[in-house]
């Protein structure tokens, strides 16, 4: 079963980290979350019960250390959900430098840094899992999101890579690709896309957001959640290097 397992989840204060904390642990799961040492990821983590690990995953030093925090916190680490990330929107012409190498740091380098720290850990039960939550953004692009794009399109690839480098192990490595969810980083985006087009946040949402998809509904971070619940049950032991789409429908056209 699931008991007994120890989990940390990147970017586990918020969102959909957050949501994927919350069901591990009534999976039966000892949960760490990590994110930016703040006051307030402190206080969400101490109210869920959750290991706190606070770290900046744009720097090697960091990834490091928090694997070491979360082995001691919880006696070992048998699931790595790499999910932490955010979103800058420019043209490539005016898109910043420092803000494309945090991205590519933060969002593809720590969940290769935190999975090859862990892997002497993960790799220990037989029953090891690493999940990526990449984006849809994985598979296909938009305009002005150049550092997101290339860097869930990366994580695919290490997704794919490490799952080939497990599976002797037990060891299953597989990507989630959400569509839009309802969670800040999306919140901010309806609210200035609202701004910047001159129309409503529910315009925005449907219009905007929603075009492409069959469903027009948003994603709730607990429907990641119940996915990677899925992916880390020993139920699926026999799935590995798969790249699972939750995006109500957006890439079937
Ligand atoms: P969110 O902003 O609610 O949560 C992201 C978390 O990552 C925050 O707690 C933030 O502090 C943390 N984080 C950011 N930079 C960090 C750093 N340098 N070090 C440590 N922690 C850091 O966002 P969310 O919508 O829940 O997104 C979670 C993941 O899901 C992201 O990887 C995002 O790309 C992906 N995703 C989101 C959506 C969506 O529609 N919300 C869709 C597809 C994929």
């Amino acid at each position: 079963g699931m008991e007994g397992r120890a989990a940390l989840v990147t970017g586990g204060t918020s969102g959909i980290g957050l949501a994927i904390a919350q069901r591990l642990v009534q999976d039966g799961l000892r949960v760490a979350v990590l994110d930016l040492d703040r006051p307030q990821a402190r206080e969400v983590a101490q109210a869920h019960g959750l290991a706190f690990i606070g770290a900046d995953l744009s720097r090697r030093a960091d990834c490091r250390r928090a694997v070491d925090e979360t082995v001691a916190a919880l006696d070992g680490l048998d699931v790595l959900v790499n999910n932490a990330g955010f979103q800058h929107i420019d043209p490539i012409a005016a898109f910043p430098e420092d803000t494309w190498d945090a991205m590519l740091h933060v969002m593809l380098t720590a969940p290769f840094l935190l999975s090859k720290y862990a892997w002497p850990h993960l790799t220990r039960s037989g029953q090891g899992r690493i999940v990526n939550v990449a984006s849809i953004h994985g598979h296909v692009a938009s305009p002005f999101k150049s550092a997101y794009i290339s860097a869930k399109h990366g994580l695919i690839g290490l997704t794919r890579t490490a799952a080939l480098e497990a599976g002797e192990q037990g060891l299953t490595v597989n990507a989630i690709c959400p569509g839009y969810v309802r969670t800040p980083l999306v919140e901010g985006q309806i609210a200035d896309q609202a701004r910047t087009r001159g129309l409503t946040e529910q315009e925005v949402e449907q219009k905007v957001m929603l075009e492409p998809a069959a469903i027009k509904r948003l994603l709730n971070p607990e429907d990641i959640a119940a996915l990677a619940s899925y992916v880390v049950s020993p139920a699926a032991w026999g799935m590995t290097g798969a790249v699972l789409d939750l995006d109500l429908g957006w890439t079937a056209r």
